[in-house]
């Protein structure tokens, strides 16, 4: 496989697509920066075996396009005093991707919303490794990294109750991501868990668990993807109270003794 014949969806293929669901299209500076991650992901794959979405189309749509869903009430255009809208976005936010991985939802994140930054975190060096080499590579200088344990993290002053954005894809059952990222919003903040199906029971079952963390689910959005029509959601939760001392538990007691 050659990387430089893959080429993602052109801008003008996709533009409408990037209006019509998220209102919202990259600039062209954007769009190349979107090519050199997905250049640098496969590159990587090589060695680090990141991901197994490598065609193109399937890229685009599971790592960019989902990736930016997960945000997409923050680039519309204001109007709804409970999201952050667009002008508070443009005076820049601070966002963490807890269990970034291979740097997603969290890179694609960075890349547009340039004057925020992103801390992407995670527990592998390895990936941590890939993440310092992308960042720098797209001279990304609004991305930070952090190794380690959300935890353990989310215990920590400099990282407690400090951001704006909590990002988590692919890390863990519903109530687990709300203990991981609930501690690490300032109160105002908004998590957002992104999940594939998602049922009314679940809904029932996680309020209580957000509750407990100082939380509320604000809203929960279903939609399909795009390209292959699969059916996605995101779970927005908005931090309205201190969360106590007590968590994040510690490292595993989440994942073993869910809330
Ligand atoms: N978010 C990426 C995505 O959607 O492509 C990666 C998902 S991957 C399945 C899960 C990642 O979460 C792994 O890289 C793992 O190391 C990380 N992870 C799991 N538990 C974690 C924790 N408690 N703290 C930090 N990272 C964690």
């Amino acid at each position: 496989m050659t990387v430089n014949n893959l080429k993602l969806p052109s801008l003008s293929e996709v533009a409408n697509i990037w209006q019509q669901t998220l209102h919202w299209t990259p600039t062209v500076q954007q769009q190349v920066q979107f090519q050199q991650l997905y250049e640098f992901i496969l590159e990587g794959n090589r060695q680090f075996n990141l991901t197994r979405i490598t065609d193109p189309q399937e890229f685009w749509e599971k790592h960019l396009w989902d990736s930016l869903r997960g945000i997409a009430p923050l680039l519309r255009d204001g109007g709804d005093e409970n999201v952050i809208s667009a002008p508070t976005l443009l005076s820049s936010l601070s966002f963490i991707d807890i269990g970034t991985g291979a740097g997603f939802p969290g890179i694609p994140v960075a890349i547009t919303v340039a004057n925020s930054t992103v801390t992407l975190l995670d527990s592998t060096q390895k990936k941590m490794t890939f993440v310092e080499k992308l960042r720098a590579a797209l001279d990304l200088t609004n991305v930070k990294t952090l190794t380690g344990r959300s935890e353990e993290v989310g215990q920590q002053p400099q990282h407690r109750q400090t951001y704006d954005v909590a990002l988590i894809r692919a890390v863990g059952t519903a109530s687990v991501c709300a203990e991981y990222a609930l501690p690490l919003l300032k109160q105002g903040g908004l998590a957002v868990i992104y999940r594939g199906n998602w049922t009314q029971e679940e809904t029932k079952a996680l309020e209580n668990a957000v509750n407990q963390l100082g939380g509320v689910i604000e809203s929960i959005e279903k939609f399909t993807t795009p390209l292959t029509d699969s059916i996605r959601h995101c779970l927005y939760l908005r931090k309205v109270a201190t969360t106590p001392v007590e968590f994040p538990r510690p490292v595993g007691v989440p994942t073993q003794k869910p809330l």
